[in-house]
């Protein structure tokens, strides 16, 4: 059986103030997997993802998703950033950002109408946040947010789905809600890409995983090569311990 890949990754490198902070990268990940991105903090993950969306040009490399250059395929993907990373000094309703979400699949000019509507509300009470609809989102806490922003790419129905580490700072409820819509969306077919903290829980999360400091380490199956010693290559440090709990 022949797997599409959905995102392919070429001898990447990518640098700040001429600092290279991602070295020459390829990766290639198969369609359908939902992948935990791994590694210490300043390791890349999010450079990477940013790379991937072209949000950060790479001083060399390149990208492709589906096999077309990421700016033909804006339509495919959906992005969940850091949260925290978006300030929201302006008054906009929960359910308005869901709704912006939808407006990719809109020309333009249209705005959205009933069918958009409904969808952002399904979107909403998937996510456990229908009753906060018009709630300020700079008035809900960090964790809503983050929630307000995964029913965001749910409506957007993308095909693949980059998630800057969607579980940071939220409560066991949340965790579990959002990793259950997560291996919904593998389960319907998408690609879901997530930068993640806690090794413990990648094998019961993941399907699919990437070491990554600076240069990646490795990548692939979790069966295969979730181990201490790649745990050890990408953290410096035995991790026998923490995985073996
Ligand atoms: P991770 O997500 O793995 O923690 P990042 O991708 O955020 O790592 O950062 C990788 C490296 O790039 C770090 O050393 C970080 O300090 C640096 N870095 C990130 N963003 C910027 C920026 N805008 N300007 C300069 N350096 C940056």
């Amino acid at each position: 059986m022949s797997q599409k890949i959905a995102i392919q990754v070429d001898d990447l490198t990518v640098a700040y103030n001429y600092k290279p902070v991602l070295w020459d990268i390829d990766l290639v990940i198969p369609e359908g997997v939902l992948m935990a991105i791994v590694g210490p903090n300043g390791a890349g993950k999010s450079t990477l993802i940013k790379a991937v969306l072209g949000i950060i040009d790479p001083i060399a490399g390149s990208v492709s998703i589906y096999g077309k250059p990421y700016e033909k395929q804006r339509k495919l993907v959906a992005y969940v950033p850091q949260k925290g990373s978006v300030d929201w000094d302006f008054p906009t309703t929960a359910l308005d950002v869901v709704m912006m979400g939808t407006y990719g699949s809109l020309g333009w000019i249209k705005r959205p109408g009933k069918k958009e509507k409904k969808a952002s509300l399904e979107a909403l009470e998937k996510v456990g946040m229908l009753s906060f609809k018009s709630r300020q989102i700079s008035q809900l806490s960090g964790g809503q947010q983050q929630r307000i922003f995964l029913a965001r790419a749910l409506v957007q129905n993308a095909s693949i789905y980059f998630m800057d580490e969607p579980f940071q700072g939220v409560d066991a409820s949340t965790e579990i809600a959002i990793i259950n819509i997560l291996k919904e969306l593998r389960k319907a077919g998408k690609t879901v890409v997530v930068v993640h903290h806690d090794l413990q829980t990648v094998p019961e999360y993941f399907d699919w995983v990437t070491f990554l400091n600076v240069k990646k380490i490795a990548t692939g199956p979790v069966k295969d090569i979730f181990n201490d010693d790649n745990l050890t290559k990408t953290y410096g440090i035995n991790y026998k311990v923490a995985v073996n709990k």
